[in-house]
């Protein structure tokens, strides 16, 4: 049997209203603006690379790529997740399936699930039908109901192409 692992990760950024939205690599409009941070904020990539660096028990995301190092300033979520995925420990994994949930009160992000589910599927090199993404409003609760900030949450499994590896 070849050996999978599963990981999950989760991250919230707060709105910047002079920045603009990237959500899964894909620049969405937003009249709140984008998120705050270091990077460019892509707070659905950021959850997914803690899910496959936690299915690795590689650490976490500030582990790869800390906040206070200028290389990553502005870092672009594609730049930091084909980084994640070209460690090394990542080397005979793939994707057996991702599924993610993004929590925005605005903006409405239905007419960009599937640009989305495109994106991540041409930078880990797999098919669509692996990449879930479901979008969630705040329902006027917590952080997100109150458009102060956008939340992500992801669950990946891997699975190893060599059987039997005592991964
Ligand atoms: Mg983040």
């Amino acid at each position: 049997m070849n050996p999978i692992r599963i990981g999950y990760g989760n991250d919230i950024h707060r709105f910047a209203p002079e920045r603009d939205l990237f959500l899964c690599g894909c620049k969405i409009p937003c009249r709140l603006g984008g998120l705050l941070g270091h990077s460019d904020a892509d707070v659905a990539i950021h959850a997914l690379i803690d899910a496959l660096i936690g299915a690795l028990a590689l650490g976490d995301i500030g582990h790869f790529f800390p906040d206070t190092d200028p290389a990553y300033k502005g870092a672009a979520g594609e730049f930091l997740l084909t980084s994640t995925l070209s460690h090394t420990a990542f080397a005979g994994w793939s994707l057996g399936n991702l599924d993610m949930t993004i929590e925005a009160q605005e903006p409405k992000l239905a007419p960009y699930i599937l640009p989305m589910r495109e994106n991540l599927a041409r930078i880990m090199q797999t098919d669509i039908s692996r990449i879930s993404i479901k979008a969630k409003t705040g329902e006027g609760l917590d952080a997100v109901g109150r458009k102060e900030a956008i939340k992500a949450s992801c669950v990946v499994l891997l699975i190893h192409n060599q059987p039997d590896n005592n991964q």
